[in-house]
């Protein structure tokens, strides 16, 4: 019933055995041929030591950290038969240390997001800019220069960063065809050729639109921070300041927004954070809504990858890209205590479980907006009781993730020598094909609702009416 895609003729090491990582192994059991006793999982929580124990899987207890992991993983996978898979789906754990040492002797790497090693999220001697996602991509994209090519390392190919990659290209092909547009669908690789079928679409931003309306059977504890995917993943990027890809269109910024100096300098942030910024913007099934402009690896890389320059390397277009998540209203809640508490974390933080959930959906994609139809929504609308059916051991948020991974899996395998990659930069017909079973209905939506609709209200508002889809008009102020 299901399709294998392929062989993992090494071992497979799995940093990271949480939310994410508990959903995507069964994803790999189904999907690849792979000897099962060459599987570890490295995580030092002791809570899955009985199931790892009881599926004869081994577990490694140890938490990565710069002084150790070379120590940890060399003997997994130097000189080792086959070619192996690192599938990285922890939390504190550099990804560009682990990727270097997984290229270095051919193993295959995978991650989620760019992570640093503990102490950079709140670092109090390191000024904001330093703190950014910004920051952390120009780290990888630094190894990516220093050492192009060999082995493939697929950078940060979850949901989001990740599949939505893949979903704005497909909106992009989808807006060509409903306005009736004569062109060619660009190449795969061919990054000029999508960034001017942006360009001429006339799009000027992409929100990354998300709606978790996942309900738990429980109403939540005071003094718990509750959500439906790594909470302490959450938090840390919720406490980096908002950041955003910036477009051309941009006639105003924010009194706190700060440029960056070097790199590509596609984004900017605001000197506060993500978790408290609120941006207007739009889902399926509620409409309008608030969402959290957290800072996200796609927000700089779609924008630095839609860019369009002239001859002299001057910017002629680039979209402005960014979060707009409406995390589950235990999470929103979660959030709202915690900023309350001067910005303390609660002393229990949980991930929901599919069992302990009741319902409701995630509804993830992208808002591409700006354009000759106004705005337009592409994505996953995935829920609860669907995930259930399609995959063991994961909730609606889960399986969009661990499905991006196992696509990103198939495609590093199919392209073994690719370098380290980014989601934007690889097969998005390719990798959607794989992953569409697993992510419910996927569906595109025009509305014709703009951040300036029924404003302004009772109050004074700054409002630009000459173009609705200016950030001032979708930043909440
Ligand atoms: P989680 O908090 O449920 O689990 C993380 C696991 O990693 C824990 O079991 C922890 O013990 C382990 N871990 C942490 N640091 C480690 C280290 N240094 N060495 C070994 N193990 C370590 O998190 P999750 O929900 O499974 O998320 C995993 C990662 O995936 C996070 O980095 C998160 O930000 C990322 N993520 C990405 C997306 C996406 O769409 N791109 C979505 C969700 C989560």
């Amino acid at each position: 019933e299901y399709p294998i895609y392929g062989e993992i003729t090494g071992p497979i090491i799995m940093i990271g055995f949480g939310s994410i990582g508990r959903g995507t192994l069964p994803l790999i059991e189904r999907h690849f041929k792979f000897d099962m006793s060459r599987l570890v999982v490295i995580d030092p929580r002791e809570d899955i030591a009985e199931y790892l124990q009881s599926r004869n899987i081994r577990h490694i207890r140890s938490h990565l950290s710069k002084d150790n992991y070379k120590d940890v993983l060399k003997p997994l996978i130097k000189n080792v038969e086959g070619q192996g898979f690192c599938v990285n789906l922890s939390v504190d754990a550099s990804s560009v240390d682990l990727m270097k040492l997984c290229r270095k002797y051919g193993m295959l790497y995978i991650d989620t997001v760019v992570e640093p090693w503990p102490g950079f999220y709140f670092d109090t001697d390191a000024d904001n800019s330093a703190r950014t996602n910004y920051a952390l991509r120009e780290t990888m994209l630094k190894e990516k220069a220093k050492r192009p090519g060999g082995t493939t390392a697929v950078s940060t190919c979850g949901a989001n960063p990740g599949m939505v990659s893949w979903f704005v290209k497909q909106a992009l092909v989808n807006l060509a065809n409903d306005t009736g547009l004569e062109f060619e669908e660009p190449v795969a690789d061919d990054r000029e050729g999508w960034a001017l079928l942006m360009q001429t679409l006339g799009v000027k931003g992409v929100h990354i639109a998300e709606r978790d309306t996942q309900r738990a059977k429980e109403p939540k504890p005071f003094n718990t921070f509750w959500n439906t995917w790594s909470v302490e993943g959450f938090i840390a990027e919720g406490m980096q300041p908002a950041e955003l890809g910036w477009g051309s269109h941009e006639k105003w910024m924010p009194k706190n927004a700060r440029k960056q100096k070097k790199g590509s300098k596609a984004a900017i942030f605001l000197d506060q954070p993500g978790a408290t910024t609120r941006v207007r913007t739009w889902c399926p099934t509620l409409g309008p809504q608030y969402g959290l402009l957290v800072t996200h690896n796609e927000a700089i890389s779609i924008s630095d990858y839609f860019t369009v320059r002239d001859k002299r390397g001057h910017v002629d277009f680039r979209p402005t890209c960014h979060y707009a998540y409406h995390p589950c209203n235990d999470a929103v809640l979660s959030l709202y205590e915690m900023f309350g508490n001067g910005g303390t974390a609660q002393p229990v933080q949980h991930v929901l479980t599919e069992d302990e959930l009741a319902d409701g959906a995630d509804e993830l994609g992208v808002l591409l907006y700006g354009h000759e139809k106004n705005a337009y929504w592409y994505g996953s609308r995935l829920t609860l009781e669907e995930a259930r059916q399609l995959a063991p051991n994961q909730n609606a948020t889960g399986l969009q993730v661990s499905s991006a991974v196992l696509s990103g899996m198939v495609w590093a395998l199919e392209n073994p020598q690719a370098g380290i990659v980014e989601a934007d930069e690889i097969d998005y017909r390719r990798c959607l094909g794989i992953q569409k079973r697993y992510l419910g209905p996927v569906e595109g939506h025009y509305t014709g609702w703009t951040p300036i609709d029924g404003r302004p209200g009772l109050f004074p508002d700054d409002i630009d009416t000459s173009d609705p889809w200016q950030f001032r008009n979708i930043l909440v102020r």
